[in-house]
């Protein structure tokens, strides 16, 4: 298979480990404090009631029973044989720390080369780190902190009601470093109200923050949610699809080469959806991505210098 221009998760898990792996959700009942009224309670404008779980079993399942049904389904049907634990749901460090610890203790089962700990930038201590270092080197997994940012700029994140700061963001990732665990930011690559300068600075400024990974998608829009209500009354206006993809592409050539890209096109809910990644399939827009990449021979990173 050809190599991507950019920095691929696949083709990073395959070349660290030596096989092929694949993330397995794990839903924990944890909460998030932008919908339960400590920061707010509407939550981010583009977050359904289901946040990121509509495809997570039920968080009643024990997480050792939902990763072995996760692995027995996921694993024939991609041919991995070793997985990531990926905690995705809400905000997962955002319940009681004695329930936390319990619920990472229980996802290190045979065949877990990872543990993945998606959450909020503001929710994230020094405890969590301490006990995910020891838990870190005690099971040989390594630990990879996943938190939602979406954009650098705070005026970005106060439309998108994140109620957290990009300095929130910095702060966390800084100390989970000294912590020696890894760091992913999740971003989205075409918020209407940025432009492409924003989009390089939003790079420029991971790659400066040394962290390891990216997972970026596009903006949907889902039922029921705030920013639904302003589609639907006409009051925002998507970008084009062709839009997308030079700022994703932007993005990735304003990158650091050592940031693993774990992906740059989400998924919604079908049935709860009413814009989503233009009315195509995304693996066909992160094909094109590619092919205009190579085509050009740019390359994650081409344009950072000094
Ligand atoms: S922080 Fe996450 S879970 Fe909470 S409202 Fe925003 S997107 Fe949803």
């Amino acid at each position: 298979m050809t190599k991507a221009p950019y920095n691929k998760f696949s083709e990073y898990l395959i070349k660290k480990y030596g096989r092929k792996i694949y993330k397995v959700p794990v839903n924990i009942p944890c909460g998030c404090p932008n919908r339960d009224g400590t920061k707010g309670t509407g939550g981010c404008i583009f977050c359904g009631d289901e946040a990121a779980g509509f495809e997570t079993l039920e968080a009643t399942v024990p997480i050792k029973e939902q990763i072995r049904q996760n692995m027995e389904y996921l694993g024939p049907r991609y041919g991995a044989d070793g997985f990531i634990a990926y905690f995705q749901n809400y905000s997962n460090t955002y319940l009681d720390f004695s329930l936390f610890k319990k619920y990472i203790r229980e996802a290190i089962v045979h065949n877990i080369v990872a543990l993945y700990i998606s959450t909020r930038p503001d929710c994230i201590f020094e405890q969590h780190a301490a006990f995910l270092k020891e838990i870190s080197e005690s099971h040989e997994v390594d630990v990879v902190v996943e938190m939602g940012l979406q954009s650098t700029n705070d005026k970005t994140l106060e439309f998108l009601n994140r109620r957290h700061t990009a300095d929130d963001f910095f702060r966390s990732a800084s100390m989970l470093k000294e912590y020696g665990l890894g760091v992913c930011a999740h971003m989205i690559t075409d918020i209407p109200i940025e432009n492409t300068e924003q989009i390089v600075m939003n790079a420029r400024m991971l790659s400066q923050a040394g962290i390891e990974q990216v997972k970026c998608h596009s903006l949907y829009v889902l039922k029921e949610t705030a920013l639904g209500d302003m589609y639907v009354k006409g009051e925002i206006e998507m970008l084009e699809c062709s839009e997308f993809i030079d700022r994703t592409i932007a993005f990735l050539r304003n990158l650091d080469k050592s940031i693993v890209v774990q992906r740059l096109m989400g998924r919604a809910p079908a049935e709860r959806t009413l814009f989503c990644n233009f009315g195509r399939s995304w693996r066909a827009i992160v094909d094109e991505i590619e092919s205009i990449m190579r085509r050009n021979d740019w390359q994650q990173g081409d344009l950072l210098t000094g």
